[in-house]
């Protein structure tokens, strides 16, 4: 498949799935986190990082038993067969107040006054809403509705016990993760290191997004946009800037790029002669090359190489194709060297297709489709355009999936979309 292994650059397609499964092997997958290390920060600045060990609870949460409501903590006991008609009269014995611990336990025929998340006293079992409570001014409370065991309290424990994983290694961290963590008193997290990206465009047609293109030039579109998903799976995107066509231009840039952990090129990923992509990346050392040529539209002329560990990718340079092959194949190793989980459980919306899609077999299909409610309907419409058309895909909300045996899909079929992350 590469010139390493003694044949000629011609594509050997494979499907997204092979691609995906030849590269996380070849890196090791699945024998243990790639994560280039390990920092501790504050729990203020962890959102979006990776925990890099599991957070055991060293205490239960909440503490102790707290009221859920403003009221009562009484005896369920005392309000047994209490009703309009008939309260239950209880001696009010005090008011718990927050932040105190109750003074004394709760007897027989009492209640105290708490409000919500108040500490529970000894011997009282349930809490009694203001709302079905009287106070007719002699000392008592008048209960008109009668309580269980347990109802409108949280016991110590119910929220977090003590030795609970709460958090597994791995975990993308979301804002009530550090919610929790904080609960637990943690006000520092060990996360992985984030992984160094390298991005190079390539084509002799380009210039900087800062520069007015002369005739026959184009603004580099994917440097800055694939930087950005970069970001958006926990990578440090490292812009290395617009290489010519030019072997030893794109094997300085290379040498460069595996400094980090992970590279892109895009553009010059085809067989054409001024695609030299594949040539550079199988030169690079073992294994090499492991694909060239993915059955996927937009997309085919992709290539992924494993250099000393690290991965490799040469994308096509149709923005389109960049980014969705970059969504398909790069962004689930990305999450594996940042210590995440490579395949997380998509966010989706089902909808129906606004029109007809033809599609051709032995291909998998990523149509871009736009969003519509029909009451309470979405509609699906997919964005037509050639690959080369970024604004097609900015257009589009997300992507409908057509897999490979499909000929096509029917207008009015349910079909799933997934959002082109991040979201
Ligand atoms: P290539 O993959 O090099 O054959 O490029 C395919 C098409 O994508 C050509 O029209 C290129 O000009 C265009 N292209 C390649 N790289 C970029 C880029 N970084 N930004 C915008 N267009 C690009
Ligand atoms: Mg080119």
């Amino acid at each position: 498949m590469s010139e390493a292994a003694g044949g000629p650059l011609f594509f050997k397609v494979v499907t997204v799935e092979e691609a995906r499964r030849s590269v996380l092997e070849a890196l090791g997958w699945s024998t243990a986190s790639r994560a280039r290390g390990v920092e501790e920060l504050a729990i203020e600045e962890c959102a979006g990082r990776v925990l890099a060990a599991d957070l055991v609870a060293p205490e239960d949460v909440p503490g102790f038993p707290r009221s859920t409501v403003d009221g009562y903590a009484v005896r369920a006991q005392d309000t047994y067969g209490a009703g309009e008609s008939l309260p239950a009269y209880l001696v009010l014995a005090g008011e718990l107040r927050m932040g105190e611990a109750p003074e004394k336990p709760l007897g027989q025929g009492e209640c105290m006054a708490v409000a919500t998340g108040g500490a529970l006293p000894e011997g009282a079992d349930a809490v009694v809403m203001l709302e079905h409570t009287e106070t007719p001014g002699d000392g008592t409370v008048a209960v008109m509705r009668p309580v269980s065991p347990g109802e409108n309290l949280v016991r110590p424990g119910e929220d977090i016990r003590e030795g609970q994983v709460v958090l597994p290694r791995g975990r993308v961290l979301r804002p009530p993760d550090l919610g929790v963590a904080a609960a637990l008193g943690y006000t520092r997290l060990p996360v992985y290191a984030r992984p160094r990206v390298a991005i190079i465009s390539t084509g002799d047609e380009l210039v900087p997004p800062g520069e007015k293109p002369g005739p026959g030039q184009v603004r580099d579109v994917n440097a800055c946009a694939l930087a950005a998903a970069v970001r958006g799976e926990g990578g440090i995107p490292r812009l290395l800037g617009i290489v010519p066509d030019d072997r030893d231009a794109l094997d300085r840039a290379l040498r460069e790029g595996l400094e980090s952990d992970c590279v892109i090129v895009s553009g010059g990923s085809s067989v054409g002669a001024r695609d030299l992509v594949a040539g550079a990346l199988a030169e690079l050392g073992e294994p090499g090359v492991l694909v060239h040529g993915v059955a996927v539209r937009p997309g085919k002329p992709v290539i992924i190489a494993v250099a000393r560990g690290k991965p490799v990718y040469g994308l096509p340079g149709h923005p389109v194709s960049a980014l969705v092959t970059f969504y398909l194949l790069v962004r689930p190793v990305i999450r594996y060297l940042a210590g995440a989980d490579p395949f997380p459980v998509e966010p989706t919306v089902r909808a129906r297709l606004g029109r007809n899609l033809a599609s051709r077999a032995g291909v998998e299909e990523y149509v871009r489709v736009s969003l519509t409610r029909e009451g309470a309907q979405l509609v699906a419409h997919p964005v037509l355009g050639k690959s080369g058309l970024i604004s097609t895909l900015a257009r589009a909300w997300g992507l409908v999936r057509i897999p490979a045996e499909a000929t096509g899909l029917a207008e009015g079929e349910e079909v799933e979309v997934v959002a082109i992350p991040p979201l």
